[in-house]
């Protein structure tokens, strides 16, 4: 029997099934498809938590020239950019799912669905689709956000982002060579009434080689925006802008959950990645954190079976859940909801007020915000300072709240999900 059975072949299964395996613990894994299938999402992160952790060589892109637009566009002013100042990147995908396959070494991959879990008092036995079943001390549900054997409470209605995008060719290039633009708020390409609908953006990068890749994207919102309105949106963005599409290489419809409630942190099975609601509620990113918080988890595993050999899975679970979410990382992820919270509520022009205070904080604030990386006192200090530097109508929104335009729905609305972005 091994010590620990890790469920689901993403990103999250394969960093914390590597840092297990590292620290010497038996480990074997159950994923739906071959362990080394390339995923199907880009993965987007700030060049610094890479460097920071020494993985930058895991980049395939890299831009220095980052930016934002939160004018409304139409004039000199209104179009002025706000650089960043921050290198953003995109993953080599197979190259982060080698590193961890590589640090994983010779290790069981099962090739199957886990179907049901049964937990004992020394052991917990995974049933599969196949029919197969498989004991361990302890399982680590890492199969997405949307496992069906982990406890959340129901808070109601979950908000997704969703985005829609094309890799693409086009007439003119959409954005300036070698830039990532990380969102461009301008709506001067909308009717008045469509300012008054959910507020979309533009996520783009030049993938060199005249190739863009452009996509329009809705902050989160319950329900969410529908692909074909985004769509239609980005269309007429490009259109507005002279820009029209000669070749897509790739579409993209993205739609994944940003304010999943924590996971019941008693349970006997413990999880990782967006199965623990690892995905950061303001930010959508997750795979910083997973790099980050990957290491004390399975050290606080590994600890707590070399001291006591016996432990069972509840005890083991109880451990796992204890560091991965800290009463602090607990109160920061409440902090990142309400923010967002508030946020969906905002309409286009809210929005845009808010995100040139937001970005006109210092940069280690702003950027420690979206990756969830400054200790609760700095960031309730930053949610502070925030407030105090926005315009009085962002103020009032940021305290009362603003009306919602649409009635809400459970998660999820519709099952789609591929490459996408995080705000
Ligand atoms: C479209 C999209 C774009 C995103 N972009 C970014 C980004 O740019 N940057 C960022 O940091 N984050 C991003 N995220 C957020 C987050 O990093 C991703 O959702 C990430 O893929 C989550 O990793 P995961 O391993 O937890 O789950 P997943 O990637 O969903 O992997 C789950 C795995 O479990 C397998 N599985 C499912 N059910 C079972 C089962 N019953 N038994 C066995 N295996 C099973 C699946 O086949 C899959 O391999 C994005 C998310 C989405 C959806």
């Amino acid at each position: 029997m091994d010590d620990v059975l890790v469920l689901g072949g993403g990103p999250a299964a394969l960093c914390i099934a590597s840092e297990l395996k590292q620290r010497g613990v038996a480990v074997s894994g159950i994923a739906a498809d071959p362990i080394d299938d390339p995923w199907p999402n880009t993965y987007g992160i700030w060049a610094k938590e890479l460097e920071q952790l020494d993985l930058a060589n895991l980049l395939e892109h890299r831009w220095s020239d980052t930016i934002s637009f939160f004018g409304s566009g139409g004039s000199a002013q209104e179009d002025q950019p706000i650089p960043h100042q921050l290198d953003y990147g995109l993953f080599n995908r197979s190259a982060l799912q080698r590193y961890w396959l590589k640090r994983c070494g010779e290790m069981t991959w099962h090739v199957d669905r886990a179907h049901q879990i049964d937990v004992g008092q020394d052991d917990t036995k995974v049933t599969c689709a196949s029919g197969q079943s498989h004991v361990a001390r302890l399982v680590i549900d890492a199969s997405g956000h949307r496992s069906t054997h982990l406890q959340r409470p129901n808070h109601g209605p979950v908000a997704g982002q969703a985005a829609y995008g094309v890799v693409a060719r086009f007439n003119r290039p959409p954005i300036a060579s070698g830039q990532f633009v990380l969102m461009d708020f301008r709506s001067d390409h909308l009717t008045a009434e469509q300012r008054r609908e959910p507020p979309t953006f533009l996520y783009a990068m030049d993938l060199g080689q005249d190739l863009f890749f452009v996509e329009e994207t809705s902050l989160a919102l319950a329900p969410p925006v529908a692909q074909e309105v985004l769509q239609q949106r980005l269309q007429q963005r490009l259109t507005h802008r002279g820009v029209a599409i000669t070749a897509v290489e790739h579409e993209e419809h993205c739609l994944f959950p940003m304010n999943l409630p924590l996971p019941d942190l008693q349970q006997p099975v413990l999880a990782f990645g967006g199965a623990a609601s690892m995905v950061h509620p303001a930010s959508g990113y997750m795979v910083g954190a997973l790099l980050r918080r990957g290491p004390g988890l399975a050290e606080a595993i590994a600890s707590a079976l070399a001291v006591e050999p016996r432990l069972g899975s509840a005890a083991l679970a109880r451990e796992g859940w204890r560091t991965l979410w800290s009463p602090e990382l607990v109160w920061r992820h409440r902090l990142f909801q309400f923010g967002l919270n508030r946020l969906m509520g905002f309409n286009q022009a809210l929005l845009r007020r808010f995100f040139s205070s937001f970005f006109s904080l210092s940069q280690q604030d702003w950027s420690g915000f979206l990756t969830n990386t400054l200790p609760l006192p700095r960031l309730m200090a930053l949610m502070l300072r925030l407030f105090l530097v926005s315009p009085w109508d962002v103020r009032r929104g940021l305290v009362c709240g603003a009306p919602k335009s649409q009635a809400p729905v459970p998660w999820p609305s519709n099952g789609t999900t591929s490459p996408g972005s995080p705000v």
